[in-house]
């Protein structure tokens, strides 16, 4: 009976494969760069709670624009980087790559382009093809930063309405100095665009090293987004933020997000765990100091290892990342394998992770090398 059905997918999305790495039970996840800790239980009581307020009044739309979530996000971010933002240039949505949805949806379109700077995010192809957006790569420097002056000239011949910049970078780890972010969001503005810093990673940044936050008081064409999936251990609840130069920024963000996007509960649980910012702080220094371990032995065992300001480490080079990718998996840990040849992406875990990581790719490679 369905047989001769065929659903009239977008001729474009025919034989699309859907974005996703494997979620694999039973094995050690350090795949995905979430944070490896659960929730301390004084912020599952607080999550709880919250919850439990606002469960009576599920039978009512919520916030439509989560303004009490978006105050408590600009006073994270205050604290968290030493920048003001006033609330109405901040935006929230499930997840940052909601965020970036929007931006894209709000600002991109048919007939206008983004540049990207790869190898980076494998996601950001998709929102231009989603929204019919034209995309330019702009490939980064052999370092993996980016080559400013070629994306200045590019910027400036292309006229990109949106120019995607992550940093740190994913999956190399790089961070992008201010002066070279300031750079692009100057040209970004001679052509009317705008600067999007993706700051996915920035709590784990190491100390001293300023937030692209630091540009929004001189440019008001830059948007810095940020998530709570990574460093606040969040992921599941999916909260995505922005913070922009300008307010008619959120204002077109408006216009583009579906009805009552962030849920009652969302937007809760996301106040309750903001409240708490300083008890998941311990657990972001705990991960930043494993990162400096595991890059230390890392590099020490010989591989190379991308310089990271994120929780993950791009080390290499193999010529068979495939086999050492799949023979660590069979000894049930899962990293990823993602960016450009020869490199593979490990998470940074618990200690105890990071040590059974450590052994075991050094088991693996002793294996292969006997074998060859
Ligand atoms: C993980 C990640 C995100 C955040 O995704 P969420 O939708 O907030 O979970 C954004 N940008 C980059 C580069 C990432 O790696």
């Amino acid at each position: 009976m369905t047989s001769d059905f065929i659903p009239p997918v977008r001729q474009d999305l025919v034989g699309v494969a859907p974005y996703g790495a494997p979620q694999d039970e039973g094995l050690v996840c350090l795949n995905v760069n979430e944070n490896p800790f659960p929730l301390p239980s004084e912020v599952v009581d607080a999550l709880a709670d919250a919850t439990r307020r606002v469960a009576r009044d599920l039978n009512r739309y919520p916030d439509r624009d989560a303004i009490a979530l978006r105050t408590r996000l600009a006073g994270y971010l205050a604290t968290e980087s030493g920048v003001l933002v006033d609330p109405t240039c901040m935006w929230a949505a499930n997840g940052s790559n909601e965020v970036m949805h929007h931006i894209l949806l709000a600002f991109g379109g048919p007939g206008r382009t983004a540049v990207t700077f790869p190898p980076s995010y494998s996601m950001y192809p998709e929102y231009a093809r989603d929204t019919f957006t034209r995309l330019i790569s702009v490939p980064r420097a052999p370092d993996f930063r980016i080559d400013l002056p070629r994306a200045e000239h590019e910027i400036a011949d292309r006229r990109p309405v949106v120019t995607l910049v992550a940093s740190p970078n994913n999956p190399t780890g790089t961070g992008i100095s201010l002066d070279d972010l300031a750079s692009l969001a100057r040209v970004s503005r001679g052509v009317s665009g705008i600067l999007v810093v993706d700051e996915a990673y920035a709590e784990f940044r190491h100390r001293g090293v300023p937030s692209a936050l630091e540009l929004l008081g001189d440019f008001p064409n830059v948007i810095v987004t940020r998530t709570m999936s990574k460093a606040f251990g969040f992921a599941g609840a999916r909260l995505g933020y922005a913070a922009a130069g300008h307010p008619g920024i959120a204002e077109a963000l408006r216009v583009v997000r579906l009805p009552y996007h962030l849920s009652a509960i969302t937007q809760a649980v996301a106040c309750a765990a903001l409240d708490h910012a300083s008890v998941l702080q311990a657990q972001v220094d705990l991960i930043r100091s494993e990162r400096d371990r595991l890059d230390t032995a890392l590099r020490t065992a010989g591989y190379d290892v991308a310089p990271s300001e994120a929780n993950f480490l791009m080390f290499g080079r193999f010529a068979d990342t495939v086999g050492v990718w799949q023979s660590i998996r069979d000894r049930g840990i899962l990293i990823r394998q993602v960016g450009p040849e020869g490199w593979l992406r490990v998470s940074v875990g618990t200690p105890d992770e990071n040590d059974r990581f450590l052994s075991t790719l050094h088991e693996v490679d002793e294996t292969r090398r006997e074998r060859s």
